[in-house]
């Protein structure tokens, strides 16, 4: 079946309305799904024209793709919008994406990465995107299993992008949970998974990374896991070129057993979900339940948890008013929960859901921290040595 024909399977019932954070945020049924896939239907059938008005309301998608799970129809809409994206890519970047993809580009280059910590000065956007340490040092390299050996995986991080080179504290706390729970972690020098490239109508770029990373795994031999840390983008990233491996979050991977003690975590977290671990990996309520095993940690999830923080696909700096509008409605849940900190599952989240201006940690960094404080006899110590000859 072709792609638009998916434009005929929606009845327009909305149901998928309350799903959209830009519907619930304008109010405006040209940024409802209903709505976008209305405008492109008119622009395939040639009723109307791709230009104005029409583009705005499509780019103000932040593609978190939870009207999709919302549908009864089934109708696959972020299929729709990368074939309409593809069709019209000159027209769809004109809009917001040719702005922010020089600056994207510009900050993901090798000159970009080094110096990425310096544009904390130009936004709190670029800020929150470079605020932990670099991880340059960690990558290239094998971490030994400690205990009965489970598995070997590969660790999904890239020190060429800058949504994971700056996420020290989070790398660091996955090789700790990972090689205590028995697997040897090897952390190869991935690419960056091409999301932020294909959801930003770079395609051809996307799909150069894929490629690469593709032949970096199959040079590595004998993983029996790709594992993300926590990043529900790159997973789904992941998972639709990655065939024939297995791409899991961590919480997924250590879903049939924790080893060690837990110690106590006696903090209250608000949780937000990241869209694409919820709705495309589906992996959000293991990670969930993992950390409930946690003893005095105290998970409340937003009532709006699984509607998208608007922080993904760079859209702060492409729709900051929208962005702003979603967030500060997170913020009064938030505050209403009375939290010590939030929980995030994505870094893309963890940039948006920092301005709320509480501590935002991730499931791995919890986990970490937890068996940090009981009797683990040599936990936190890693072992390592260098991947390559
Ligand atoms: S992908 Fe997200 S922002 Fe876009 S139409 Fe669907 S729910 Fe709305
Ligand atoms: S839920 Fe599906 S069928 Fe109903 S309006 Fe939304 S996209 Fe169309």
């Amino acid at each position: 079946m072709k792609v638009f024909d998916e434009l005929y399977r929606c009845v327009h019932c909305g149901f998928c309305l309350p799903t959209c954070p830009t519907y619930l945020a304008t109010g405006l049924e040209g940024k409802s799904p209903r709505g976008r896939l209305h405008l492109m239907k008119a622009v395939v059938e040639g009723r109307a024209e791709a230009k104005g008005k029409l583009l705005e309301y499509l780019d103000s998608c932040v593609y978190c793709l939870r009207c999709e799970t919302a549908c009864p129809s089934g109708v696959r809409y972020g299929e729709v919008y990368e074939e309409f994206f593809k069709k019209y890519k000159n027209e769809m970047q004109s809009v917001s994406y040719r702005r922010v993809n020089l600056l994207f580009n510009l900050l993901n280059s090798k000159i970009g990465l080094r110096i990425a910590p310096y544009a904390k000065i130009l936004s709190q956007e670029l800020g929150s995107m470079v605020s932990g340490g670099d991880i340059s040092d960690l990558v290239g390299k094998v971490y030994e299993a400690k205990g009965d050996f489970r598995g070997r995986v590969a660790l999904f991080v890239s020190g060429d992008c800058v949504a994971w080179r700056y996420r020290r504290s989070i790398v660091e706390a996955a090789l700790r949970v990972l090689t205590w729970n028995g697997y040897e972690v090897v952390v190869p020098r991935f690419a960056c998974c091409g999301a932020p490239y294909r959801h930003s109508g770079q395609f051809e770029k996307a799909e150069a990374l894929a490629q690469r990373n593709l032949s970096i795994l199959k040079e590595l031999r004998g993983v029996d896991a790709v594992v993300v840390p926590n990043s529900g983008g790159c997973q789904a990233e992941l998972l639709r070129y990655l065939r024939g491996f297995k791409v899991i979050d961590a919480a997924q991977l250590l879903a049939d057993g924790l080893r060690g003690v837990l110690g106590e975590v006696k903090i209250k977290l608000a949780v937000q979900h990241s869209c694409h671990l919820m709705n495309v990996a589906k992996a959000h309520d293991v990670v969930l339940k993992i950390l409930s095993k946690i003893p005095g940690l105290v998970l409340a999830p937003l009532p709006s948890a699984d509607v998208c923080c608007a922080g993904g696909n760079m859209y702060p700096l492409r729709h900051r008013k929208i962005a702003d509008a979603v967030l500060a409605k997170k913020r009064e849940e938030v505050l209403s929960l009375s939290p010590d900190g939030i929980l995030a599952e994505s870094p893309s989240c963890l940039q948006q859901l920092t301005k709320i201006g509480l501590p935002v940690y991730f499931p791995l960094e919890i986990l970490d921290m937890s068996y940090a404080r009981a009797e683990n006899n040599g936990y936190p110590e890693i072992r390592a040595r260098p991947l390559y000859g």
